[in-house]
């Protein structure tokens, strides 16, 4: 059994922190790895390490720091197997996911390749006579990212690329049940001539969180995780006086209207609801079907439930790996019969799933559960595992209405042949991103991430265009020259155009 050590000023580190936390493996429940988490000590080091480097990458050339995100893209690209690989064995997912999830990452890095475009301010010319406004943006200095364990390699690359580009240094706190890929990435920064200092893991619980929260050279936040936590994070660095963009939760609704191609909007919601175990944050764990599509749905997705192939994820015939924890499994379970007692029908039961070979996996079966209502547990409770709840609705008004009641307001799709219910629906929903027909909308790098109501605090969504604006503050600058007819003598009245 290995230790997965911090990464701070260049190298590993192992730190003062004495807590040591166990990484599994979910497909056999055996503890594969321990993980060291940070105490004040390692985080005020990774911090200090990060202000020493941001003296002199602050002041890089846009040219020299593109230069190194090109070269961090290629060997990203070079290896994404072997990404994909530690993804698959610490989180659980199947490695086909995990690939997806590496590729929407370098995405982000190759969107940051453009900094210097990214970066142009504006100028105007004679706003008055022999007088020139320009803008141009800054960055924060260190900033930090806190992110979930459900996308070891994607959320991180949410942020760093795009900060790092903007001339800040970066401290990443990865969730501390799949550290691994962290340092991987970290190697290939440093492979690609990032200087030391210019982004450091460390590994860590809440203690490490919190000494991130207080840290006076830490400028911004970036956090991604559960509701809860995103709450009480943006009170407390905002209260310290920082930038903080905080994603939180979802209830994520995919409104079915009768005229859908249901075999259609079965396979993929079948996707959308059960890969990656549903452990995602744009997964769509609330079907609500209008109208008379209700018990035809019901009976197809029955039937791609128990279609999913589940398996180990290192096995490529796998289309589900199992859950990230044993107590993630139980907690599900134990929804899952919540549903039940509550009165829901439960069409398809995953709980107590065996997979032969892999009897102490943490794994649970797709589960659809049918007659779901807005007050039971398994609708009010975000239940980041593999169970489709199926509510009905009469209209599509009804089926807004809903969702614009739920506090979450992360993703939603509609399914429909009709543009202009599909046009209603996107003006009408309280909801970040939308997917017509399409069930798991995730912008491309050059849109912004991000949802409303409990899905985010603060007021950035994260990478694409809010990113760079996230990452930078602006500078606006009033300039004039003696001899370019810029009139002469002061005055005392508020300064007016002439
Ligand atoms: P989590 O909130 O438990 O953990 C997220 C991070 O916060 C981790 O780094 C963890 O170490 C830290 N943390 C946990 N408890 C803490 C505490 N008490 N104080 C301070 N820090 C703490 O989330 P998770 O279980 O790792 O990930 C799943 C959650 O993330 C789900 O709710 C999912 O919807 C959400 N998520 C949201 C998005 C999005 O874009 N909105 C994306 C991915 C995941």
């Amino acid at each position: 059994m290995s230790t997965i050590e911090h990464w701070i000023g260049g190298g590993p580190v192992t730190g003062s922190g004495t807590g040591r936390g166990s990484v599994f493996d979910p497909a056999t429940g055996a503890r594969q790895h321990e993980v060291v988490l940070a105490d004040e000590r390692d985080v005020d080091a990774a911090v200090r390490a990060a202000a020493q480097a941001y003296e002199s990458w602050s002041q890089t050339s846009l040219s020299r720091r593109a230069t190194i995100l090109f070269a961090f893209r290629e060997l990203v690209a070079a290896h994404a197997g072997e990404l994909a690989g530690v993804i698959s064995a610490e989180h659980g997912k199947v490695l086909s996911d995990a690939a997806g999830e590496v590729q929407r990452g370098l995405e982000v890095v190759e969107f940051a390749c453009g900094i210097a475009h990214l970066l142009k301010g504006s100028y105007t010319d004679q706003a008055s006579t022999g007088v020139d406004v320009y803008s141009f943006r800054e960055p924060l200095g260190v900033v930090a990212g806190i992110t979930p364990f459900n996308f070891p390699v994607m959320v991180p690359m949410w942020m760093h690329p795009v900060a790092i580009a903007c001339g800040n240094t970066f401290v990443l706190k990865p969730s501390e049940r799949d550290p691994s890929a962290s340092n991987l990435v970290a190697r290939l920064w440093r492979e690609a001539g990032l200087p030391d200092g210019v982004f450091n893991v460390v590994h860590g619980d809440r203690v490490a969180v919190d000494a991130l929260l207080d840290h006076p050279r830490v400028a911004a936040v970036s956090f991604v995780g559960s509701t809860p936590i995103a709450r009480y994070l943006h009170g407390r660095a905002t209260a310290n006086g920082k930038r903080v963009q905080a994603l939180g939760g979802a209830k994520n609704h995919a409104v079915v209207l009768p005229d859908a191609d249901l075999e259609f909007v079965a396979g993929h919601l079948s996707a959308a609801a059960f890969g990656s175990a549903g452990e995602r944050c744009m997964a769509v764990s609330a079907a609500v079907a209008v109208g008379g599509a209700g018990d035809p749905l019901a009976e197809l997705l029955t039937r791609r439930a128990a279609e999913v192939v589940v398996g180990p994820g290192r096995d490529p015939k796998s289309e589900m790996g199992p859950v990230v924890t044993a107590a993630a499994k139980q907690r599900i379970e134990a929804l899952i019969g919540s549903g039940a007692r509550q009165g829901a029908d439960v069409l398809v039961d995953g709980r107590g799933y065996r997979v032969a070979g892999y009897e102490d996996g943490f794994f649970v079966g797709p589960t659809v559960i049918d007659h779901v209502r807005s007050s039971m547990d398994v609708y009010t409770q975000e239940i980041f595992g593999p169970v489709l709840s199926m509510l009905r609705a009469g209209t599509a008004e009804e089926a807004i209405e809903m969702i614009n009641a739920n506090p979450y307001g992360n993703g939603t799709a509609i399914f429909t042949a009709s543009g202009a219910a599909a046009r209603a629906f996107q003006r009408g929903v309280r909801v970040g991103m939308i997917g017509v027909n399409v069930p798991l909308p995730v912008p491309m790098a050059y849109y912004s991430f991000g949802g409303w109501k409990d899905s985010l605090f603060g007021e950035r969504h994260i990478h694409g265009p809010e990113g760079i604006a996230f990452y930078t503050r602006g500078k606006v600058v009033t300039s004039r020259w003696p001899g370019t007819g810029a009139a002469h003598g002061a005055s005392m009245h508020f300064p007016t155009a002439s």
